[in-house]
């Protein structure tokens, strides 16, 4: 199904250069007389590409290693668990490890006749990340800025993720650049989830993820403690390991809501590192109630703000 896609398409990133998005011409409504420069026919694809998507939901962390793409992948998971469709854009270009977290590490994207990415399918989700475009993950990633936005346009506009409930976008750590254009290529979102850890150095790190949301008028569902507390698997005793409170004190601070705890569970890690979703293969222990806790508030704030489907049926709930 589909050749491997392999090459980013070059160029300088915006500006008023010629369009060199092969596929975008393929699927143009105007191809014949289309007079869009790149950024206009970038705009134009990401659009094209997210009208058949009900809900976005980025997820975010102001510091890289607190958890953000453990919580995008079995937030993913818990949110399928129920029947919806779901999907990940894994825009971590630094730090690419959904991949691996769903053990579809070292998998090529394909690209299908019509021009488009294919997205990777596992665990009834729909992924797409950086790291499939890689052609040895070991290779250090050095992303010129261009670069960078050449593949930020690659992957909103590029991948084909046809129907969807939900899309979260994992994105990369801090307020940067990467950050800034992918929410502006996605125009609208429904909310942001906000990863921290419980120090209260984390209330500085998540007040500048708040006020980057507020700043990019994107809305906050809320946000998330992880790493909070460890049950001792050996005397079951409660340690706190990082503290605790901090996410929430931040979230009471800033005036947004506290989505709840994740706590820190060595099982986790062995889960993620096998590449078997926690939230799916043990779901229902404690831990992985907490991601589903998490999940129907995600689920509660987007109905409620509102569908973002442009066209087309919505999508089918599974079951
Ligand atoms: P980020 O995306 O913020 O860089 P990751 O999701 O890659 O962070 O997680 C970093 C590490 O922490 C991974 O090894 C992951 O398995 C582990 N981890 C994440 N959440 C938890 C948790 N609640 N308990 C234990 N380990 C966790």
């Amino acid at each position: 199904m589909g050749r491997e896609l392999n090459v980013i398409s070059g160029g300088n990133g915006g500006g008023s250069d010629a369009c060199t998005y092969m596929w975008a011409c393929a699927i143009c409504d105007e191809n014949e007389r289309c007079q869009k420069d790149k950024e206009g026919h970038s705009r134009w694809l990401v659009a094209k590409r997210m009208e058949r998507i009900e809900y976005k939901v980025l997820v975010m962390s102001n510091k890289g290693g607190v958890g953000k793409s453990t919580m995008t992948t079995n937030l993913a998971v818990s949110l399928a668990l129920k029947g919806w469709h779901v999907g990940i854009c894994d825009m971590d270009i630094h730090g690419p490890n959904i991949p691996k977290m769903v053990g579809a590490e070292g998998q090529k994207l394909k690209i299908s006749t019509s021009g488009g990415i294919i997205p990777f399918q596992a665990y009834n989700l729909k992924i797409a990340s950086m790291s499939f475009l890689l052609q040895n993950p070991d290779d250090p990633i050095i992303w010129r800025d261009a670069y960078k936005y050449e593949f930020i346009n690659q992957l909103l506009g590029g991948v084909e993720w046809q129907d969807l409930n939900f899309l979260l976008i994992d994105l990369p750590p801090g307020t940067g650049n990467e950050s800034v254009t992918t929410i502006d290529l996605l125009g609208n979102v429904s909310g942001a989830v906000i990863v921290t850890t419980p120090q209260e150095v984390a209330l500085l790190d998540s007040r500048k993820s708040v006020t980057f949301c507020k700043d990019s008028e994107v809305p906050i569902i809320g946000i998330v403690e992880n790493m909070s507390g460890l049950e001792c698997p050996h005397c079951h005793q409660h340690i706190e390991v990082f503290r605790k409170g901090g996410g929430e004190a931040s979230a009471h601070d800033m005036g947004v809501p506290f989505l709840g705890r994740i706590p820190l569970d060595p099982d986790v890690v062995t889960q993620s590192d096998a590449g078997e979703p926690f939230a799916m293969f043990y779901s229902d222990t404690p831990t992985a109630e907490a991601y589903h806790q998490i999940a129907n508030q995600v689920e509660a704030f987007c109905k409620k703000s509102g569908s973002l489907l442009k066209v087309g049926p919505r999508p089918q709930h599974q079951h």
